[in-house]
C-alpha cells in the first residue's frame, strides 16, 4: 500500500459511514429534505459535518462565524457541538434557503445559539470588525461564493483570535482545481485561494480530502 490518502470507493465509503457516523434522526431529516432541493449539491457531506463538530469541540469554540449557511445543516452540526452560551453567526443572502433549516435549529434546541444575518457576508464581516469584534472569534467556516474567498479570508483572519481555526469548503472542487483545462470562474478563484493559503505564513494549514475538500487553517 502506498503512503497516500486512500481513494474511497462506494464500499469503503459505506463502511466509513456505518462505522463512524452518529447523525441524529433530526439531522438526517434536514439532510434528506435538502437533498430534494435544486441546489442540494451545496450541502456538506454528513461525515464532514461530524468532523467539523469534532473540531468545534477540540477548539473549545464559543464564538463562530459561518459564511454560506444554505439550508442550515453545517450550522446545526456546529451549534450542537458548542456550549449552551455559544454564539454562531450565520451569514447568507437567502431567506428561502435558511428558512428550511431554522425549524430544525429550533427542534434541536440550538436556535438561541444561532444569529442569522441575511445580508452580503462582506457587509456583515465589516460590521463585526467595526463593532470591535476583531480577535473575538474562535472559528470560521467559509462556504459561499468562491470568487470572494480571498476577501472572506482576510476579514476572517482579522476576526479570529490567535490560535483560531478557519475552514474553507470545496477546496478540491470536484477535482477541477487540478485540471488545467478547467478555466471556470469558480475554479480559477479556488485555485488562487489554494495557492495563497499554501504561501500564507500567517497560518498553519492542511487540505483535508473530506467531502469536496476542506482546508483547515490555524491562525498563528
Ligand atoms: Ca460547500
Amino acid at each position: 500500500m502506498s503512503n497516500q490518502t486512500l481513494p474511497l470507493n462506494d464500499q469503503i465509503y459505506q463502511y466509513l459511514l456505518e462505522h463512524s457516523l452518529r447523525e441524529t434522526a433530526l439531522m438526517r431529516e434536514l439532510r434528506e429534505l435538502t437533498l430534494k432541493h435544486a441546489r442540494a449539491r451545496m450541502q456538506i457531506a454528513p461525515e464532514q459535518g461530524q468532523f467539523m463538530a469534532l473540531l468545534v469541540e477540540l477548539v473549545g469554540a464559543r464564538k463562530i462565524i459561518e459564511i454560506g449557511t444554505f439550508t442550515g445543516y453545517s450550522a446545526l452540526c456546529m451549534a450542537q457541538a458548542m456550549p449552551a452560551d455559544g454564539k454562531l453567526i450565520c451569514c447568507d443572502i437567502s431567506e428561502e434557503w435558511t428558512s428550511i433549516g431554522q425549524p430544525f435549529w429550533q427542534r434541536a434546541g440550538v436556535a438561541d445559539r444561532i444569529d442569522l444575518r441575511i445580508a452580503p457576508a462582506l457587509d456583515t464581516l465589516d460590521e463585526l470588525i467595526l463593532s470591535g469584534e476583531a480577535g473575538d472569534f474562535d472559528m470560521a467556516f467559509i462556504d459561499a461564493d468562491k470568487t470572494n474567498c480571498l476577501n472572506y479570508h482576510e476579514r476572517c483572519l482579522e476576526l479570529l483570535r490567535s490560535g483560531g481555526l478557519l475552514m474553507f469548503d470545496n477546496t478540491l472542487w470536484g477535482g477541477s482545481v487540478a485540471d488545467p483545462a478547467d478555466q471556470d470562474e469558480d475554479t480559477l478563484a479556488l485555485r488562487e485561494l489554494n495557492q495563497m493559503l499554501h504561501r500564507d505564513q500567517r497560518i498553519s494549514i492542511s487540505l483535508v480530502p473530506i467531502g469536496d475538500g476542506l482546508t483547515l487553517a490555524r491562525k498563528r
